[in-house]
């Protein structure tokens, strides 16, 4: 059983809705699992009764709708922005986000329920934007198979962003899906050296393996997009890094990056700078001088880094390859450069 208190869960259904997901407020919990294989992790799969979240225009956001097939994220980012959203729940924004896992059981059934509405306008379905659809637990529950077939098959155009080596199984059929409907494959990854990353994204696959991945998916001919986020202010921001970073992205075969300095909202905040206390100390001071009260980096951080950024992006050919770099390099510019960038909420991510 599940071992978060709570008399939600103890009455065995979720009567919350967190607005960002609706409908899980509405959605029954089947059962609470655990398993060896995932040792510390529990699992309450739930039958959700719906999956398209519609996301306002004022979000800033490139696309409309998102889907997201669990709730809480094994991948466990210490700057994870989704972290909030779990004491809605009746869950901790902390250690719970990372260990108590929703699972949507009932994912494709629904969406395909969804998609054959004569409303539906097949706008662009944007999926790990709370959540990493390729987290540990897909290996078990393999909900995203079934769910890209019913996008495509309806021909509803959609993006993934992830850090999960597990897409690799999916790429076939994403492959296919892109006969029919345009995919976008995105992978966020904001540093190559493996021990910082196993501190920050302690259960993420390491820069090794997301570098493996991003070559798979190249093979597949999917022009992969990078999310180089977030961009640990002190920690993996300077020029040699991000230079190496993306000499690595590049032999790699990724085509693009966006670069998205770290927010630090309510949730991720707390856990960060608790990590941050811990094992470097020293940074605190300029962390405040640097965020103030606010979430996010002071402007002229933005643009210091942009100006480092941009000659790199340039130098290692990752302005993407539907226009020259000039045309390009802006765009990723102004997502480091502005808060509300047009990747930052689904990838920060
Ligand atoms: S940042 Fe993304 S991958 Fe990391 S814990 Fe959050 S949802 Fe998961």
């Amino acid at each position: 059983m599940c071992s978060h208190g709570g008399m939600r869960w103890a009455d065995q259904t979720i009567q919350v809705d967190d607005g960002a997901l609706p409908g899980l407020g509405r959605d029954d919990l089947v059962r609470t699992v655990t398993t060896p294989e995932f040792a510390g992790i529990t699992f309450h799969e739930v039958l959700c009764r719906s999956l398209l979240n519609p996301v306002p225009v004022s979000s800033g956001m490139p696309f409309r709708f998102s889907i997201n097939t669990f709730r809480g994220c094994t991948h466990a980012c210490r700057y994870c922005f989704a972290r909030s959203t779990h004491t809605y729940l009746d869950f901790d924004a902390g250690e719970d986000f990372d260990k108590q896992i929703v699972v949507k059981l009932n994912a494709a059934a629904v969406l395909r329920k969804e998609l054959r509405r004569r409303s539906w306008q097949r706008e662009v379905v944007a999926l790990g934007t709370n959540t990493d659809p390729y987290q540990r637990a897909e290996g078990r529950y393999r909900l995203m198979p079934p769910v890209i077939g019913a996008l495509a098959s309806s021909g509803t155009p959609f993006s993934i962003l992830t850090k999960g080596t597990l897409l690799a199984r999916d790429l076939p059929l994403l492959r296919q899906a892109a006969d029919v409907v345009d995919v976008s494959v995105s992978v966020s990854l904001s540093m190559v050296d493996g021990e910082l990353a196993g501190q920050l994204d302690p259960g993420a696959p390491s820069p090794r393996a997301r570098l493996a991945l991003i070559r798979e998916i190249a093979d597949a001919g999917l022009a992969p997009h990078v999310m180089v986020a977030p961009v640990v202010p002190y920690l993996t921001d300077s020029t040699a890094q991000l230079d190496a970073l993306l000499a690595g992205l590049a032999a790699a075969g990724a085509v693009s990056v966006s670069a998205i300095p770290m927010h630090l909202r309510p949730g991720a905040r707390e856990w960060f700078l608790q990590w941050l206390a811990d094992e470097h100390p020293a940074l605190l001071r300029r962390y405040r001088a640097l965020y103030g009260r606010g979430s996010y980096v002071s402007a002229e951080y933005s643009a210091r880094l942009a100006d480092r950024l941009r000659p790199l992006v340039s130098h290692h050919g990752l302005a993407g390859r539907s226009g020259p770099v000039s045309d390009v390099a802006p765009a990723v510019v102004a997502t480091v450069a502005s808060r509300p960038a047009t990747m930052a909420e689904p990838t920060l991510f």
